[in-house]
């Protein structure tokens, strides 16, 4: 191995322990405590964590999660270290483990965590600012804002609609939602990062990515003949597909050139 690629590797591999970490601990405690077995609640002691060993208590095996991160991170630690974007390799590696850290909570609690949202504020602000300058960037986390209490409230009304509908059939109403409130700061997050006018483009392109990806799952399940009335509602997480849309954006510029109007 050159040293030149020790340099990314080794930054892939600390960025996914962190990811791993944040997606371990900040869900269970909102803060940074000590990571637990998630079957006998017992601390893990550090090198057994690190190296993702089982639970020396219970024998828990901790999945293929921390493994698909690492090696996630590696992969994008080496892209981005070898396709140089706008923001620099530092502040991109550092936005592509905030992302990440959204995407796996997101995924396994359909969370969004407070923490996770301000952290992400600052840093989508200071990336912003660095590369957009800084009225481009207020205004992209405005615009995100805004298209996203309009989609928000939208969903709000969805849900009492649909609340009413169970409630009229006898059937318990949920208060399951699409859109959460920290789909919301993720919005002006992605605003602050992509600026004006590419929020829109990235809101667009996550809500379409997001909404195929609905319509594959609902195809699946009525092929599979296990399409019930309820299967209406295939929860859909929206942060991950608004991320994976502003990572389109930001990390693959030269294929958004050529598709986004100007
Ligand atoms: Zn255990």
């Amino acid at each position: 191995m050159t040293p030149v690629l020790s340099v990314p590797i080794l930054a892939g591999w600390i960025s996914g322990w962190v990811i791993n970490y944040l997606a371990d601990a900040l869900p269970i405690t909102r803060r940074l405590s000590r990571p637990t077995c998630r079957q006998c609640n017992q601390e893990y002691p550090i090198p057994a964590y690190l190296s993702f060993g089982r639970c020396p208590k219970c024998g828990h095996a901790r999945g293929l999660r921390p493994w698909i991160v690492q090696a996630a991170m590696m992969i994008l630690s080496l892209y981005t270290w070898f396709r140089p974007h706008a923001m620099g390799y530092a502040l991109g590696m550092l936005l592509l483990t905030y992302f990440a850290v959204v995407i796996v909570i997101d995924l396994e609690h359909r969370l969004i965590l407070h923490p996770t949202s301000m952290a992400g504020t600052l840093l989508g602000l200071g990336i912003g600012i660095y590369v957009n300058r800084i009225i481009p960037t207020l205004l992209g986390g405005l615009g995100g804002l805004a298209i996203m209490f309009v989609l928000y409230y939208l969903g709000v009304l969805f849900s009492k609609l649909r609340a009413r509908r169970l409630k009229a059939t006898g059937q318990e109403a949920d208060d399951e939602e699409a859109l959460g409130a920290g789909d919301v700061i993720l919005a002006c997050v992605l605003g602050f990062v992509l600026g004006w006018p590419l929020i829109w483009f990235g809101l667009l392109l996550g809500i379409l990515l997001g909404g195929i990806i609905g319509v594959v799952l609902i195809l699946a399940l009525i092929l599979s003949g296990r399409y019930g009335k309820n299967a209406l509602m295939v929860f859909i997480p929206y942060g991950p597909f608004f991320i994976l849309s502003a990572f389109f954006i930001l990390f693959l510029p030269n294929w958004i050139v050529n598709v986004m109007p100007r």
